[in-house]
């Protein structure tokens, strides 16, 4: 049986803490794969300072290339509009059939947004869910986390260290190291005309310097 980690995301852009909290969850549960999947453009206006996904994803692979581990999927840019995570979870399941055990990975912070998600009742009938710790953010997982109108579709298995849905899928807490970095504080250094050095890898770094991603408009036209 394989097992393969799904780990969705903005990736606006693709930093260190991304990448270490994959590298941890990917030895925990021993992965074989790691699949960043960038998010397609979203349809908003105000969604203005989301970058064109084609450079989001182009990031994305310049940081996953020299890791034997980890792979980019352009599953959600391939799909017209916006991108459901239940949609992409049901392509992989589609795709990889019923040998693979799939891991969609979660920080806690975008966990709680859960019940938001499209059809969000039935993700938890489809893989496992591990849901990491955030820095700055709550310290722990617990079972309050789950969401209010499923939780009792779930119990906690102490020799799984994790909630088991009716399904027979689980949620798993993960603690990571956790470095407290964010993609809105490096856009941030980079409008300020700060340096990203060893917020991200050197090629991801490079690219955003060539390509003059992120930069304060204004200060492009005076400067
Ligand atoms: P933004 O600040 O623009 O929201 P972000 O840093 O939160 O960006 P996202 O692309 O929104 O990055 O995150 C994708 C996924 O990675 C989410 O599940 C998020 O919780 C998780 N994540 C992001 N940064 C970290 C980090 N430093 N440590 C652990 N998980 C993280
Ligand atoms: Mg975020």
């Amino acid at each position: 049986m394989k097992k393969i980690g799904l780990f969705g995301g903005t990736f606006n852009p693709i930093h260190l803490g991304h990448l270490r909290a994959a590298e941890e969850i990917c030895d925990f549960f021993a992965l074989d794969r790691m699949i960043f999947i960038p998010s397609s453009d979203p349809p908003h206006k105000e969604k203005e300072e989301i970058l064109p996904a084609p450079l989001r994803a182009e990031m994305v692979r310049l940081a996953v290339s020299d890791n034997p581990r980890f792979a980019l999927s352009g599953v959600e840019l391939d799909r017209p509009g916006k991108s459901y995570s239940i949609e992409t979870i049901e392509d992989f399941r589609r795709e990889l059939g019923a040998g693979t055990h799939l891991y969609f990975i979660v920080g806690l912070d975008a966990f709680l947004e859960i019940s938001g998600w499209k059809d969000y009742a039935s993700l938890f009938g489809l893989c496992h869910f591990v849901v990491m710790t955030r820095p700055g953010f709550e310290k722990k997982f617990s079972r309050e986390h789950l969401p209010v109108e499923l939780a009792d579709e779930f119990c906690y298995d102490t020799r799984e260290g994790g909630y088991v849905h009716r399904s027979g899928f689980l949620v798993y807490p993960a603690e990571i190291i956790g470095l407290d970095i964010s993609s809105t504080r490096i856009r941030e250094f980079l409008r300020k005309g700060n340096s990203i050095r060893y917020l991200v890898p050197p090629a991801v770094e490079a690219f955003i310097q060539t390509n003059h991603l992120y930069r304060n408009k204004d200060s492009e036209a005076t400067g």
